[in-house]
């Protein structure tokens, strides 16, 4: 009978994951079938952008897997029986079986961090959280970015540039960049200056109220619109169906990236902590697409019978826009730990823009180059 390839979740793993399968399995009777909720491919490093007003471009899946043969079942996975290995979805066919599994769900806001957030917070994890944030932003007066990582650095710079009018605070429970080199913190303290975005370091917050934040120290930050984002959360399907995984429900993986309890099936990008793998295994699509080609290739092994080569997972740098003509670009070691050398301003803005570019090209032409090939 003919292998069933099952790949769930079209974002940056899963879409590189199930085309390079396929490549690999051309000539083979292998079917490859891709199942993602929604018919559009998201790129989610822009929500942001697209949150602030911008227009994205639109990118259907089925344009970017034609003449690959793989087939897309747009439909939202309710469970897996892995017994069975049948995969259940919210819709017809209700359920695909599998022979092989590639699990690349991604991941989402960590709205259960601090009371209310759920309730009253935005969110730029989804491309519908943004779109709702958009038009709450075209009448909105104080924003609150909760968050000093990457995507709430990126969301306040990009929202006060767009619209001037608006009062951004950025808070965070500890430095603004926690992780970057003094230099490249030095620029980001530059740049909000220069756009008057207020950045509030060490204030860690308690509560997200109707109108604002309630913060551990016991003082009050006002605020219309509410932006969390302090941190990802993996959605517990994986640990709900038995599969292995970390504190953070993400799935453990071995070396060649696959599960560590269930050897059928691999897990890549967010929803996989990918440590055996070498990295820190950050939650970022520099990392998600090579696991994407890589678990690509290894399912290909798998089918055809060749040994797994183990995967690689480096990282290379820390991309952060500010704003459409500024940014930082932390380059780092294969770990992930920052080095001296940073890229700033309008070279960092144009280095940013051209990796974006450069990823979906990768996801249009997944194959013979990049790792794992
Ligand atoms: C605003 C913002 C800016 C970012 N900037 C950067 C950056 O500059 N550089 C960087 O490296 N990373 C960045 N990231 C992180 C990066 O976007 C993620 O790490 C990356 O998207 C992970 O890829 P993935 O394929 O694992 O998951 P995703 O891209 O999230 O894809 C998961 C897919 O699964 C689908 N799905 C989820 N649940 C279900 C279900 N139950 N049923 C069916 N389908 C489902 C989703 O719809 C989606 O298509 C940013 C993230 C955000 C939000």
């Amino acid at each position: 009978m003919a292998e069933r390839v099952v790949v769930l979740g079209a974002g940056y793993a899963g879409l590189a994951a199930a085309k390079r399968a396929a490549r690999r399995l051309r000539g083979t009777d292998a079917r490859v079938t891709l199942v993602n909720v929604s018919d559009r491919f998201v790129e989610r490093v822009r929500l942001h952008q697209l949150a602030a007003g911008q227009v994205l471009a639109d990118l259907p899946l089925r344009g970017l897997l034609d003449g690959t043969g793989v087939e897309l079942v747009v439909a939202g996975v309710t469970g897996l029986d892995l017994g069975a290995r049948v995969v259940r979805l919210d819709t017809v066919p209700y359920e695909v079986g599998y022979d092989v599994l590639v699990y690349a769900l991604g991941s989402g806001a960590d709205l259960d961090a601090v009371p209310g957030a759920a309730e009253h917070a935005f969110t730029l994890a989804v491309a519908g959280e943004a779109v709702r944030l958009r038009s709450r932003l075209t009448e909105a007066r104080t924003v609150a970015v909760v968050g000093g990582g990457l995507t709430g650095i990126e969301a306040a710079a990009e929202f006060k540039e767009a619209h001037p009018q608006l009062e951004v605070r950025l808070i965070c429970a500890g430095p603004v960049g926690d992780g970057l080199s003094a230099t490249a913190r030095r620029h980001l303290h530059r740049a909000f200056r220069r756009l008057g975005v207020t950045v509030h370091e060490h204030t860690p917050v308690a509560e997200v109220g109707p109108d604002g934040l309630f913060l551990e120290d016991g003082r009050e930050a006002p605020a219309d619109t509410v932006v969390w984002a302090a941190g990802f959360r993996v959605a517990g399907l994986a640990a709900a169906s038995g599969l292995a995984v970390d504190g953070q429900d993400r799935m453990l993986v071995d070396a060649t990236l696959r599960s560590l309890s269930h050897p059928g099936v691999f897990g890549i990008g967010d929803a996989a902590n990918a440590q055996a793998a070498g990295g820190r295994s950050r939650m970022s699509c520099q990392t998600g697409l090579p696991m994407g080609l890589q678990a690509g290739d290894a399912v290909a092994g798998l089918v055809t019978g060749r040994d797994l080569r183990p995967a690689r997972i480096r990282h290379l740098w820390q991309n952060i826009s500010l704003g459409r003509r500024d940014g930082v670009t932390q380059f780092t070691r294969a770990d992930d730990s920052p080095l001296g050398a940073v890229l700033t301003g309008w070279a960092s803005a144009r280095h940013k823009e051209a990796v974006i570019r450069g990823t979906v090209w990768r996801l249009r032409h997944p194959g013979p180059c990049g790792p794992g090939a």
